[in-house]
Order: structure tokens, then sequence, then C-alpha cells
């Protein structure tokens, strides 16, 4: 796609040995809460195939009754990485889950009270990769202590990110940790309810062992590269979805081995060189925007401040998205592009690319069936979204090929999401919301 930069020297010569993997790390098992039923391994391999991803976490990885359908259908295919026992190919699984912090931030020790809005207690969310079995049931007992893991797919554990670095890292120093959407505003790092400012502050001695962070659908590159803190950090997209339909919707392109790749290879192509991420639009995200989805109030984070941050329709404090934490940490202008970045594109899932050009709902018959012959045609999703030529599209269908033009194009209309409301995107009609900018870039600006 047109977004993509410069390729240094060095690289192009390994990279003719390599290929490029669609890698979605951050997922979700029907056991997690709020997810469908429809989350199996068997259902994954076969989203994943249909979505163009060849390597996808299996998430939950803590959950006792998901560990145990990974380790009865899966096998290990090369150090670290598995896939169906019997295939040798398909769908490669990376062991992955998703834990939920609770903490008493002013004592800096975990903490078994709930949640309360005004008491130093806080949730933060980290995710974590694990390179073997092993590590990952080494990693499930020690957790154990701090929570209950067959309460949901995602555990909510009694200690400090601090404290969990530490345990996991005791079992396994290879296991891969990073905050999971670093900006949402309760459970991320760096959200507007958490307060802290910077890794060193939130993981404190064990902040040396973040590499990365994961930016979330409310944030993309762009956005985080703003914060020159953040230069040392790899940025890291996943879906989190609760959903089969979800799967893709943010992934990384990893440059790996076109035989195969270890554990430890795909965290170094994560840390050194991610080809690009594919990203949700960040104002389609459900924190984008400050507002209350209660009062139906949304606002930019400069007229939020022209408010004191307090709705103007309840008087109660503003939920403050991500966008507003980003300018609050910001230390460079919009449109920053730092040394070495790793490139991006925008991307809206193709069924709902179908519905919104069709006018149908996206769980339609005549949705499904047009999504499953441009499938068909072009091989798998990211197929379409991204590698087929605007003409071909056209030819296969006219509008979905002048929509997914105007996405290449960033040329697209959307109304910001806010206060756990997502953002609605208009392709059908291009008025000049986004073009006037919500503070983001078009692709072709990073050319
Ligand atoms: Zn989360
Ligand atoms: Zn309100």
């Amino acid at each position: 796609m047109q977004a993509k930069r410069t390729m240094p020297k060095k690289r192009r010569k390994e990279e003719r040995m390599n290929m490029k993997h669609i890698a979605d790390l951050h997922i979700h098992s029907k056991y997690a809460g709020a997810c469908s039923e429809q989350l199996t391994l068997k259902n994954l391999d076969a989203v994943a195939k249909e979505k163009g991803i060849s390597t996808l976490g299996t998430g939950d990885f803590t959950h006792p009754e998901w560990m145990r359908s990974i380790k009865e259908e899966l096998e290990e295919r090369s150090s670290g990485v598995y896939s169906f026992k019997g295939s040798g190919s398909g769908t490669r699984f990376i062991l992955s889950t998703e834990v939920s912090l609770v903490f008493n931030k002013e004592s800096g020790t975990g903490s078994k009270q709930l949640f309360s809005k005004d008491s130093g207690i806080k949730k933060m969310h980290n995710c974590v990769l694990a390179p073997s079995i092993d590590a990952a049931e080494g990693i499930n007992d020690v957790l154990s202590k701090h929570g209950d893991m067959k309460a949901d797919g995602r555990p909510l554990l009694s200690m400090t990110s601090e404290e969990f670095v530490e345990a996991v890292r005791c079992v396994d120093k290879n296991a891969f940790i990073f905050p999971a959407h670093a900006w949402t505003p309760w459970f991320g790092v760096f959200g507007s309810m958490s307060g802290f400012d910077s890794i060193a502050e939130a993981y404190g001695s064990q902040a040396k062992h973040i590499r990365a962070i994961e930016t979330g659908l409310s944030s993309d590159p762009s956005m985080n590269w703003r914060i020159s803190g953040l230069d040392d950090y790899a940025l890291i997209s996943g879906s989190d979805a609760h959903s089969l339909p979800k799967v893709g919707r943010e992934a990384m392109v990893l440059e790996m081995g076109k035989d195969g790749f270890s554990f430890d290879q795909m965290i170094d192509a994560i840390i050194g060189s991610t080809a690009m991420t594919i990203e949700f639009y960040p104002e389609e995200g459900k924190y984008h925007f400050d507002g209350h989805r209660r009062c139906g109030i949304s606002l930019s984070p400069k007229d939020a401040l022209k408010y004191n941050n307090i709705c103007p329709k309840c008087r109660r404090k503003l939920t403050i998205g991500v966008l507003h934490r980003i300018e609050e940490l910001a230390d460079r202008e919009d449109g920053y592009v730092p040394k070495g970045a790793v490139p991006f594109v925008h991307a809206v899932p193709l069924r709902e690319v179908i519905a919104y050009v069709s006018g149908k709902g996206v769980g339609t018959e005549y949705v499904n069936n047009s999504y499953t012959n441009l499938i068909k045609r072009f091989g798998s999703e990211f197929n379409v979204l991204l590698e087929s030529s605007a003409e071909e599209l056209t030819a296969a269908d006219k509008g979905v090929g002048e929509a997914i033009a105007d996405i290449r194009a960033n040329d697209i209309n959307i109304i910001p999401g806010y206060d756990g409301v997502f953002g609605i995107i208009d392709i059908t009609r291009k008025v000049a919301a986004r073009k006037g900018g919500f503070g983001q870039k078009r692709i072709g600006d990073f050319g």
C-alpha cells in the first residue's frame, strides 16, 4: 500500500529469505467475560485462514479448561509455536493471555478490594506471550496464588504490574509481557484513570523488561509517536477480539523465516523488525474522544478543556479518552515521525465495508454471501483489503472497490467514539470531518 516507507538498505537482503506473516497475538477464548461461545481453537484456525492471518495468539492460557483444549488439540511445530495436531501446517498458535491486575496505587501492593473511583485502587491489563506449554503452566501455578484462574479467561489478580512481571519472569525469563491497550481510561497503563505517565512509574524495578506496548483500538502509531518517551518501545497491534469476526481488526506484519520461525525469533521480529502494523481507525475506537455515554455528550479534548473536563449536562467528571491523554503526555507536534518508525495502514474489516456500502446489517445473509464471494476470489480478507489492485476489486464489486480505495486514501468520514461508544464510519458520505482532522495524519503523509 501507499503508506510503506522506504526500508533501510541493510534489511533488504535478509528480507529475501523471509516472508511476511500477519500476526494477531491478542485475542480471547470462549472462557473470557463477554466473549462468544464460537471462540474455539478449531473456529479460530478457520477464521485465521479466511482472514489471511498466519499466526494467532491462543488467548486465555491462564484458564484451566482452555489450557486443556490447547494441550489436547495443538502440538508443537517449532520451538514455542503450535498448530493443530497432525496438520503440520495451518495457523500457527502462540501461547498468549491477558490478565487484569488490581492493586492499590498508593501502597504499591496488590489489593483484594474492588475497584472504586475515589480510592487508590487501580486496575491494569497486561498481556503475556509464553515460550512453551511448560512455561505457561508454570506461570499459571504462580499466578493462581493471586486470584481465581477459573473465574474468567482474563483473570483478576491482586498484584501490581511490578510484582506481576517479577513473578512471570521467575518462571521463564523469555516470557514476553506488554501493557494491553495502553491508553484506555480504566485498564490501560497510561489511561486517564490509571494515572501513570511512564512505563518506569508503572513497572518500577521491572520496567527494563518491558519492550513493547499495545496501542489499542483508540490510538494508532502516529499518536504514540508524539511521545518521545515511547521511542524505545515496539508498538504492538492486536485485535483483543471477543468474537470471531473481530479477529485481525488490528494486527502486525512480521518479517520472519519462509520455512517457519521459533517463539524467540518472533519476539525478535516484534522488537526489531516489524514490517508494518494494521490499524483500526482510532476515531472508531470506543474511547477516542472525551464524553459521557448516558448524557450523549462527546467532546474533543479541546472542547472538554473548555468545560474543565466536566459534563455540561450532568456536571460530573467526563470520561477522559485516549486522544486527551496523548495530548497531555505529548512532547512533540502532531505529525512528527520518529526515525525508524514502523509504518502502518488503517483498515476497516471487510464485512463492515460491505455492510456500509450495501446499507445492510453486518450479520445479514447478503453481507455474508458477498464476503464469501470476495474471499473465494482473492484468497483472504487481507488480500482484499491490502493487496488487491483497485481495478481488480472494482471489477469484482464496484461499491466495495470504491470504498476500499477511499479507505486506503484515508478519505472517509468518522464520528469519533467516546465513553464506551464505538465511532461511526461513513464510507458513503464523504464529508469533511476526518479531513478537517482530529489530529490525525493521512496515510499519504508518511510516504
Ligand atoms: Zn484488556
Ligand atoms: Zn454527563
